[in-house]
Formats: structure tokens, sequence, C-alpha cells
């Protein structure tokens, strides 16, 4: 038996085989294969590795945990677990199975991309979502945002601080008068008609088609992403969700289920509306829910009581 398993190896993941490793605990890291960020070509907003590729990224990780002993990484899709005796069963794809202690869920999120057509090939190339991991490799380039909402117009105009043209496509949704207003009175176009086409060549978005009128030129496109759980792993614990599907978590990351804790994208506190989703804020909370476990685990071996107040109450 494991000290810990940690299902998910991305840079929640990692980071928790990190921490444990280097308190000795016995590890087994599990994991699918690639991140949520595998179609971007680098890793921004990540001081000291700023613009590094997700693949070299992990490798750069499986480096560094391959000098820790007790820490062992595995590729292999985790499709069963089970609460059991003093700890958690595990089933892989492969027939494999592992027990541990103590679970750690590290699975993130995955991406619906909901229309228009041509998004998927551009998806984190030239189609984006975040202005933090995507906006600055738009200074001085032509940039449009798909939606009418209020947050949509908000993106268009922090863009349009340092894009050379931004553009709002309001796909055929009504947009508020008011809003309009104000993103032509900073320079923000605004396309009314439904958008029926993103083309472009080897990631590169050309030109946004819609149901009428001429296309628009971009050298990038902010899409609407849809965020789901990559993973049913926490459903079938019957940890706490929110209706977002994120798991719920407290300051520590633990889950509303004894033993498992929960990192990263895939999980949040109450206070936070959505997931901070960034390779540092996953990585951070990874280390968090790895040195709680260990202290769990501390308090088992020893006898002692916790260190920190009892999960939920
Ligand atoms: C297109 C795109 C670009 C991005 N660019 C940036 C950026 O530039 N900078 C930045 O800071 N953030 C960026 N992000 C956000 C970043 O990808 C996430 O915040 C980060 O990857 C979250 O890390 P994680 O460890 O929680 O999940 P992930 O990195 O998604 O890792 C989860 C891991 O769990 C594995 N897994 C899933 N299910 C199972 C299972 N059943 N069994 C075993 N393993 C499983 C997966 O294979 C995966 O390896 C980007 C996101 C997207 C969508």
């Amino acid at each position: 038996m494991f000290d810990a398993v940690i299902a998910g190896g991305g840079p929640a993941g990692m980071s928790a085989a990190l921490t444990l490793g280097r308190t000795h605990r016995s590890v087994m890291l599990l994991d699918a294969g690639a991140g949520r960020n595998a179609p971007a070509e680098g890793v921004h907003n990540l001081l000291t590795r700023d613009g590094t590729p997700p693949a070299r990224l992990r490798e750069l990780g499986h480096a560094e945990l391959a000098s820790y002993p007790t820490v062992q990484v595995r590729t292999g899709t985790v499709t069963g677990v089970r609460a059991g005796d003093g700890g958690f069963d595990l089933d892989l794809a492969d027939g494999g199975a592992v027990t541990a202690r103590r679970l750690l869920l590290a699975t993130g999120l995955a991406d619906d991309l909901p229309a228009p057509p041509g998004v998927e090939a551009l998806w984190g190339r030239s189609a984006f979502h975040c202005p933090y991991c995507h906006g600055y490799e738009c200074t001085g380039r032509t940039v449009a945002v798909i939606g009418a909402t209020a947050a949509r117009a908000r993106l268009a105009l922090q863009l349009s601080r340092f894009a050379a043209g931004v553009a709002l496509c309001a796909d055929g949704e009504p947009l508020d008068a008011a809003l309009r207003a104000r993103l032509e009175a900073n320079g923000v176009s605004v396309r009314r008609e439904a958008v029926t086409r993103l083309v472009g060549a080897d990631g590169r978005l050309d030109r946004i088609e819609f149901a009428g009128g001429p296309s628009l030129p971009r050298d990038a496109v902010f899409v609407v992403n849809v965020p789901r759980q990559a993973s049913d792993l926490a459903e079938r614990l019957g940890c706490a969700a929110f209706a977002d599907g994120c798991v719920e978590v407290d300051e520590f990351g633990r889950t509303s289920v004894p033993g498992v804790y929960a990192a990263g994208d895939m999980a949040r506190r109450a206070s936070v509306p959505m997931p901070l989703s960034a390779v540092v804020a996953a990585a951070a909370s990874g280390t968090v829910a790895a040195a709680v476990l260990d202290q769990d685990l501390v308090s088992a071996d020893f006898d002692l009581p916790g260190p920190l107040a009892k999960a939920r109450g």
C-alpha cells in the first residue's frame, strides 16, 4: 500500500508528488497523458519558464521527480476508485490496480468548444480563452472576441489596450446599446451577424466568416469554452461539487470525503467564483494539498491530533 496515490500528472499532480517525495512518502503518480493546455505552443505567465512548451514542462517535472526514490510515475488512466479499509483502491484501464492510504485528485478540466466550426483546429494556437495566457501574444495584432455579453465586451475592451484592432462578434445575439456605444467609443468595432466559420491553416486563424457580409481577416480570436471535469473520479467518490462541476475543497485542498484531496483546475474553494486556471496556481494548490495530506499521515502514524481544524467543521 502506497502512502498516497495521485490521479493526474499535470502541474498540480507533479507538484504534489514532489512535496510528498520530499518527506519520503511512498507515492504513485498516475497520469493518462496530455493536460488541458496540450494544444498550446507554450506555457505563458509562468515565472522562470515563460513560453516553455507544455510537453517540455512535463519532461522537466518528471526529471525532477526521478531523483526522489519513493516517487513512482506511471502512465495510465484511472477508471475506478473505491474507499476501502484504511485507504483507497484504484483500477487502471490497463488492468492494473493501486492501493494507497490517501488519495489526491488532480485530473484537471477538459474544454468543450461550442460553435463556430473550425475552432478545434485553432484552439490554443490562435483561438484562445484567457487574456493572461495568450493576451500578450496578441500585442499589435488583429483580434476578435466572440460573444455579446457584458463579460465578452469587457474582454474586448481589455484587449483593445494593446491589440492593433479589436472586433466584437455578437454572433447574432442582441448586444446592449450602451455596451455597443462603449465599445465603439473605445475603437472596438462590432459585427452583429452570426459567425458561421473560423478559417485558418496550421493552427493560424486567417479570417472569420459570417452569415452575411464580408469575412473579417483576424490574427486571433477569443472564443467561449465550456470547461468540464476531465474525469468522474471525484463524483464516484461522492465528493461535494459546485453547480459548475468544480470539486469543492477547503483552503487546504481537502474535499468533503475524508482522506481525499483535490488540487489544480478541477477544484476550487467556495470563496472563489471560478477555478484559478493557471499552471502556477495549479502547482501551488498541489503543493498545499500534499503538505496537508502528509500532516494527516503524521497524525495517523504518531497518534497525534491534526494541526489544522477539522475539514468542514
Ligand atoms: C488552450 C489552453 C492554454 C493554456 N495556456 C496556459 C498558459 O499559457 N499559462 C497558464 O498558466 N495556464 C494555461 N492554461 C491553463 C492550464 O492548462 C491549467 O491551469 C493547468 O493545466 C491546470 O493543471 P492541472 O494539473 O490542474 O491539470 P492538467 O494540466 O489538465 O493535468 C491533468 C492531468 O490529469 C490526467 N488525467 C485526467 N483524467 C485522468 C484519469 N482518469 N486517470 C489518470 N490521469 C488522468 C490528464 O491526462 C492530465 O495529464 C491553458 C489552458 C488551455 C485550455
